[in-house]
């Protein structure tokens, strides 16, 4: 009889042993490549789950740009785009990422504004037949500039005639929160997902350590720094990925400042923006980067709601005292590193 015990305990025994080896190995991991709003993105989760979540996610990312398309004939905002001062039904989705936009020009004092389209159009970062507008053109398109003249209702919108609205500074980010969602409530608890850049992160890796991102080095090749980060979202803006070199050999960047309509030129190189919410880190990469170190530095202590590290032209990096431990440069590069702190 005592040996019977023996054994059932044995066995017991090695049941729990097997269980517990096959927990600690690493989950099904699948990853996705796809091409979406102009951009390359990558998926990759871990979980029973995750295969079919990441195919919803990015049929939804897919469905999102078709949306928000601003040359696709048949989008929303196309429609809106050419309603020649006609109000114009939208999606739930459009009406939200509006809403968020509106409040986030406010917020920045309209260094990001989704009403500056026809500039953008005119440096020809839309269609990529670049040039550079003169000065009148440029007056005269910066009139049809101005996010207070969008009015929003229920789920309707309206421009003045010949305003355009445009998401690329707003919708991968808001398309990363989404896609995190649907993963999340497909029960995958670990994941990384690269929107072009825009970086959404659930949970940490399989084995429990943060997920290390790079930083681009804006001048150079290769990274600057990395980032070890978990459940975060973390987004760079810069003029080093999308630009052109004009006939006067200057290059110009498809950022552009609403003050002047002329792309950024302030000394930043890049604005990485990491916190949890990934649309909020999309405006603000962007935003910042138009304000400059400055107002950016003003900013974060005015709200505090994120974290940013930034790169400027003389070589000198400023990261904001909650990330400071989680950033580092990379052995082979020389930079000037400063932590900004609360006043
Ligand atoms: P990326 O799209 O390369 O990730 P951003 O998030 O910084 O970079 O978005 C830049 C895009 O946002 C531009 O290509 C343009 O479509 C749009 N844009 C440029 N300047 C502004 C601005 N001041 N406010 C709002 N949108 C802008
Ligand atoms: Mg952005």
């Amino acid at each position: 009889m005592k040996r019977k015990i023996a054994i059932v305990l044995i066995f017991c025994v090695m049941l729990l042993i097997t269980g517990c080896s096959d927990n600690s190995s690493e989950p099904k991991k699948s990853s996705t490549d796809f091409f979406a709003m102009d951009t390359y993105m990558n998926i990759t989760a871990y979980g029973e789950n995750a295969k079919q979540a990441i195919s919803q996610a990015q049929k939804q990312i897919k469905h999102l740009d078709s949306l928000w398309s601003v040359t696709d004939k048949n989008s929303e905002i196309y429609a809106v785009n050419h309603s020649n001062g006609k109000a114009t039904a939208v999606s739930e989705e459009t009406a939200e990422l509006l809403t968020f936009s509106l409040k986030m020009a406010e917020r920045t004092k309209g260094d990001l504004d989704p009403t500056i389209y026809p500039v953008l159009n005119a440096w020809g970062f839309t269609t990529e037949k670049y040039r550079i507008p003169t000065e009148s053109e440029i007056k005269k398109l910066l009139k049809k500039v101005d996010y207070k003249k969008v009015s929003l209702s229920e789920k309707s919108v309206q421009l003045k005639p010949e305003m355009m609205i445009d998401f690329g500074a707003v919708g991968k980010g808001y398309a990363s929160d989404i896609s995190a969602e649907i993963l999340r409530d497909n029960g995958v608890s670990s994941a990384l997902l690269d929107l072009g850049g825009n970086i959404k992160t659930i949970g940490s890796k399989p084995d429990g350590s943060e997920w290390r991102l790079g930083v681009r080095n804006p001048k150079g090749k290769g990274n600057i720094g990395v980032l070890s980060v978990s459940d975060l979202a973390v987004v760079t803006s810069g003029n080093y990925e999308r630009y052109f070199t004009g006939k006067d050999g200057k290059t110009y960047g498809h950022i552009i400042d609403p003050a002047t309509g002329q792309p950024v030129e302030n000394g930043l190189l890049s604005v990485t923006i990491i916190a949890k919410d990934g649309k909020l880190c999309d405006a603000l990469s962007t935003s910042l980067f138009v304000m400059g170190l400055d107002k950016a530095i003003d900013h974060w202590r005015q709200y505090k709601d994120f974290d940013m590290i930034l790169i400027t032209d003389d070589e000198k990096i400023y990261l904001t005292n909650g990330i400071k431990d989680k950033f580092s440069v990379e052995k082979d590069i020389n930079i000037e590193v400063n932590v900004i702190t609360d006043i």
